[in-house]
């Protein structure tokens, strides 16, 4: 019997079963000096990679060296970028196969910055360490939340500089998700494509990510329900943490539910609604309280490329498509409540729930407190004396209402606190603590806060001693952050 854990690459192209205009055949560049910066020897076992493959890791996750097995290909999509329609694809990414790990499930391994493809348009096709290092740090923290995400396996520099607005070290990425069919590439596949290329992507999808719906006779409407629900529960999910995505292009949006494309991403400190961190998204059209609504628009435009194969006249098929994003909005909404009152202790649910929770939120807004550290607060039953909130009349007020309805419930306090813990993370990535990991690690080669920080996240739920020093609240200062770079 080979032995699970080391049965080493197994890739598989099924992608390219699709007509050729999904993508296009291209070779990750070879560069000069292939060195592995960071290397997730949990995801390596659970992808059931072997040693032999961290061996060869730095030429591998460079794209200098192919592993076997691999056809690598450039995916073509389109998106709405920050509404604008335009034909898009992956400019400096390539996908190098399928992985199928030994419990039969299928990732796709990615390479972000691996040089030019046909869909690079004016870019270089590269990456420089600093994001990329960023992009593994926040997705493995999401995935330590318990947030669906691509992962991160390596990250490896390439010896060679790459322009921005001065020479940064290069280095490239290696992702890996359940696929990385967007709602782009429904877009992409309805407007240069014909029906039966459109519903080839369709029944791939299904086949790959809802196997269950492959036999329905409306097969289409219930891919539409299927992928509303997981967005929903994905974006309920980033409002509970406090996550922005800063970039809810439909190309970022994965038909599997899981975040991905991390550019200009961050967590919120002071909770906000108008918060957004992305340089370039000036109007706040993807700032944390639109996230939810810009899920249902995302949605819509999903619907809009599915509607030819739900009826040949697509206007027949509309009504129920609405019915579709309606029901996301409901979906997304429900789904927060759900998790808010578990962040709270709410088990017996009431309908005044929501009253409850948006006085508090008001509150936190009111004045401009940490999101993360009142709910860390709350659940450790720390109230400290110092907080303009936890001293104001209004708190004081909340508070008795709050404490009377976990008194009454038919569990005891004891499992409301502990069911507080399971959802309020102790620690997230905070913007200073990630910046300086980056900056010790890209200008002092030291990856040590790095690795520590990526550690302590590992399960922000743990409310351990060594956690604290992550909890602490940050300086003040504006944060902004770049994509694409
Ligand atoms: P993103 O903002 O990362 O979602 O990327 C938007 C589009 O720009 C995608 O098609 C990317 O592949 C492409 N892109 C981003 N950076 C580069 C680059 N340096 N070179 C080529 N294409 C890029
Ligand atoms: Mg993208």
């Amino acid at each position: 019997m080979t032995d699970k854990l080391n049965q080493g690459w197994n890739l598989e192209n099924t992608y390219q079963q699709l007509p050729d205009l999904f993508y296009t055949r291209v070779k990750p560049a070879k560069v000069e000096q292939p060195a592995l910066a960071v290397y997730n020897e949990k995801l390596a076992e659970e992808l059931g990679l072997a040693d032999s493959v961290f061996k060869d890791g730095a030429e591998t996750f460079t794209g200098t060296k192919l592993p076997e097995g691999s056809a690598p290909i450039a995916q073509a999509y389109a998106g709405h970028q920050f509404g604008s329609f335009t034909m898009l694809g992956d400019g400096r990414a390539v996908l190098l196969g399928e992985q199928v790990n030994p419990e039969g499930e299928r990732y796709d391994i990615h390479l972000k910055g691996s040089g030019r493809t046909p869909y690079s348009r004016g870019g270089d096709g590269r990456a420089v360490l600093g994001p990329m290092l960023r992009e593994y740090l926040i997705s493995e923290a999401m995935h330590g939340l318990g947030i669906p995400t691509s992962r991160s396996l390596a990250v490896a520099t390439t010896g060679e500089m790459v322009f921005r607005e001065t020479p940064l070290p290069g280095a490239v990425l290696t992702r890996v998700a359940e696929s990385h069919i967007r709602v782009g590439t429904f877009q992409y596949a309805r407007q240069w494509g014909n029906k039966e290329d459109l519903q080839a992507l369709a029944d791939y999808s299904i086949k790959r990510h809802y196997p269950e719906i492959a036999e329905d006779e409306d097969r289409y409407l219930a891919f539409l329900y299927k992928v509303a629900d997981r967005q929903a529960a994905l974006i309920a999910d980033w409002q509970l943490k406090g996550f922005i995505h800063g970039v809810m292009n439909t190309d970022n949006v994965a038909i599997s539910g899981q975040t991905i494309d991390y550019g200009p991403c961050a967590f919120m400190d002071q909770y906000d609604r108008k918060t957004v961190f992305s340089s370039i998204d000036q109007q706040g059209r993807y700032s944390y309280g639109n996230q939810p609504g810009i899920g249902a628009w995302n949605m819509a435009r999903f619907a809009e490329s599915l509607l030819i194969l739900m009826h040949d006249d697509e206007e027949q098929a509309i009504p129920k498509a609405k019915e579709a994003v309606e029901t996301y909005v409901q979906s997304v909404e429900g789904y927060w409540l759900d998790g808010m009152r578990q962040k709270l202790g709410i088990i017996d649910k009431g309908d005044d729930d929501k009253t409850l929770i948006q006085n508090l939120l008001d509150l936190l807004e009111k004045y401009h407190v940490d999101f993360t550290n009142t709910f860390r607060s709350l659940t450790l039953r720390q109230l400290d004396s110092n907080s303009v909130l936890f001293q104001s009349t209004a708190f004081k007020e909340w508070y008795e209402v709050w404490q009377d309805k976990l008194k009454n419930q038919s569990v005891s306090m004891e499992d409301a606190y502990q069911l507080m813990k399971q959802h309020n993370p102790s620690i997230i990535p905070r913007n200073y603590l990630v910046e300086e990991a980056l900056t010790a690690a890209v200008s002092q080669e030291n990856y040590e806060p790095f690795h520590a920080l990526l550690a302590a996240l590992e399960n922000p739920y743990a409310y351990t001693k060594e956690q604290e020093k992550y909890a602490v609240k940050p300086p003040e200062q504006d944060y902004q952050t770049f994509c694409g770079t």
